[in-house]
């Protein structure tokens, strides 16, 4: 079952949270000589144009468009935000890098990039932004997570892997679960973030403590709530990161109070970040 299309969330407040770790997550393990693998078990299309006139719902206005023209953010938004200035030279906010996209500009010459999209449209998007362009990249429509098992170790004994589904089927989350205890067994020192969605579904409630049971020694789990979980609906995500750099959680602290303020629907936002 392919229903879900990114286009129609691109921006959302869970891209955000998703899109800010990742640039902070990126930053800190390119800041290093020695090169690094991307493995983005779920790309995507890789970029969105925010403007689309048959995406009828703009998921962005929860997100992204809060925070276009601040200038009092903390310095992972501000991060974030420039990125996003570079994909938007005229100043209107059009143009929404994916997570490959987010990679494709931090990476260097020597990294290399995974990517695997199983939908047809979002893999064909996806082919003609990387396609033969960028030697680096190399992208599959297969699934993410049997691939991942392929992949690692990786050659550097260096990757960030991260896992973006949309959580469509059920397995989705026993299967992410599963994923990253396997991945850790071929190769536990590689950094993994595992974005969930947070719902009054019974699954995805249960699915951080099974990451925690899956995550080994180190781990940081964050969260961010923006509205009344009683209104349905995402009312939030959390991102689980698997051996994070030492400074996440510092960091996290100052720019998740800031969103949670920031990206408000009602007096119900809040935010908690949670460490082994
Ligand atoms: N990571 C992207 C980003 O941050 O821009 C967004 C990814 S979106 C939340 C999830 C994607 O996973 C969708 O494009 C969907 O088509 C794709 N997908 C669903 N099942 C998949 C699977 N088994 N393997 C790879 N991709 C899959």
């Amino acid at each position: 079952m392919l229903s879900y299309q990114h286009a129609f969330h691109a921006g959302n407040h869970a891209d955000v949270l998703k899109h800010v770790a990742l640039i902070e997550l990126l930053g800190y393990l390119s800041a290093k000589p020695k090169c690094l693998w991307y493995i983005d078990t779920h790309a995507g299309a890789g970029t969105y144009e925010l403007g689309r006139s048959d995406v009828a719902i703009r998921e962005a206005q929860t997100g992204v468009e809060r925070l276009w023209n601040v200038t009092d953010a903390p310095p992972m938004v501000l991060n974030y935000l420039q990125q996003l200035a570079r994909m938007n030279p005229s100043g209107k906010l059009e143009h929404y890098p994916g997570s490959p996209r987010i990679a494709a500009d931090m990476l260097r010459s020597g990294d290399r990039l995974w990517l695997s999209e199983l939908h047809p449209a979002d893999h064909a998007s996806l082919l003609a932004t990387f396609g033969h362009r960028d030697r680096r990249i190399r992208t599959e429509r297969r699934d993410g997570l049997a691939w991942l098992k392929a992949l690692l170790p990786p050659a550097p004994k260096r990757a960030l892997v991260f896992i973006d589904p949309s959580y469509e089927v059920m397995s989705d989350y026993r299967n992410v679960a599963a994923a990253v205890s396997d991945a850790r067994r071929r190769f536990s020192t590689g950094v993994y973030a595992i974005w969930y969605p947070i719902l009054a579904l019974r699954a995805a409630q249960q699915l951080p403590r099974a990451l925690e049971a899956a995550a080994g020694p180190k781990w940081l789990h964050a969260r961010l709530v923006v509205r009344d979980p009683a209104q349905g609906g995402l009312h939030g995500s959390g991102l689980f990161v698997v051996n994070p750099p030492y400074t996440l959680a510092g960091s996290f602290e100052e720019t998740l109070s800031w969103l949670a303020r920031r990206l408000a629907q009602d007096s119900h936002a809040s935010y908690a970040i949670e460490s082994s």
